[in-house]
């Protein structure tokens, strides 16, 4: 196989050349692995592109910042991005294909197609604060490129809980023979979730940004300790964030599976919450269970 023969990393820009590389490599009986991402890569990245190489033969990683999943064009121009350092990186982690399409080539003039999912997992929490256009976003981009890579298996990270709900509803609906794997939450040391906005967090919203996580370990404790009623550990959770200054824009609890709102938790939960920290819109989720103490 042409790819992978100098440990380094094949760049490929077009959606043919994408497909005849992959080909190749299925013909000669490759598992495909496929990490989406927008780039500004951090270790929650890599921690996929690992999993997918562990897992996988070929490992394709897309790095494409999304327009349409975009509901803040200020947001849009204000993403990081540093597409050498990103290569190295994922040459390192031992990607072996780098696909970075133009948006030309991934919205061609006259693109009309939307993907559109409906219900609770792209209208509630993420689709209510960013609208639901933004999931038909997700859905739609990541439709494409799992058209456009073929993949066996794709690895997203469990810290956008909502978009691997939506991946999943898109994988079963629209009958795609792909694996979803879903990867654990990379953090800092302090315990924020990385995520490619943090480098727009000032000195001292960057310390606030804890507010996040301690929320959720707050909202755990509670159950663990006892409490089954969801409001019960909302305000927790709320409070554990004023009290770092920072109100959450939501702090949800929620069936993992549905994203249906719990009033009673009574085994599995996912807690989630979503603050604006500075400049940033933060996310970030836990699972919490019952009697584990
Ligand atoms: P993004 O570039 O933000 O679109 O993220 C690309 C993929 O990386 C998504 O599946 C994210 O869920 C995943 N991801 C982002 N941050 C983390 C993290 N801290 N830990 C694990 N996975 C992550």
């Amino acid at each position: 196989m042409a790819v992978h023969d100098d440990g380094g990393v094949l760049v490929v820009r077009s959606v043919d050349e994408l497909r005849a590389v992959v080909r190749d490599a299925r013909r000669e009986g490759s598992r495909i692995g496929f990490v989406p991402t927008m780039g500004y890569l951090h270790d929650g990245h890599l921690s996929l592109i690992r999993r997918a190489v562990a897992e996988c033969d070929v490992a394709v990683t897309s790095i494409f910042v999304n327009p349409t999943q975009f509901n803040d064009p200020a947001d849009l121009a204000a993403y990081p991005r540093d597409e050498a350092h990103d290569l190295e990186l994922a040459r390192a982690a031992g990607c072996t294909i780098a696909f970075l399409p133009s948006v030309h080539a991934v919205y061609p003039p006259g693109f009309a197609t939307t993907v559109r999912i409906d219900g609770p997992i792209t209208e509630a929490l993420e689709g209510a604060v960013r609208g639901p256009q933004h999931f038909w976003g997700v859905a739609t981009v990541v439709a494409k490129l799992f058209s456009m890579v073929a993949p066996d298996a794709a690895f997203f990270g469990q810290k956008d809980a909502q978009q691997c709900v939506v991946v999943r509803r898109l994988i079963t609906d629209l009958d795609l023979p792909i694996e979803l794997v879903v990867c654990p939450t990379l953090r800092e040391p302090d315990g924020l979730a990385m995520s490619s906005r943090n480098v727009r967090l000032g000195p001292a919203d960057r310390q606030r940004a804890v507010a996040l996580i301690e929320a959720l370990r707050a909202a755990e404790l509670a159950v663990t300790s006892g409490t089954t009623t969801a409001e019960d550990v909302r305000v927790v959770a709320t409070k554990a964030m004023l009290d770092r200054g920072v109100v959450p824009e939501y702090v949800a609890v929620v069936d993992p599976s549905t994203f249906a709102a719990l009033d009673c938790i009574q085994r599995r939960a996912l807690v989630l919450v979503a603050a604006e920290v500075g400049p940033v819109r933060l996310i970030d989720n836990l699972f919490v269970e019952r009697g584990t103490v």
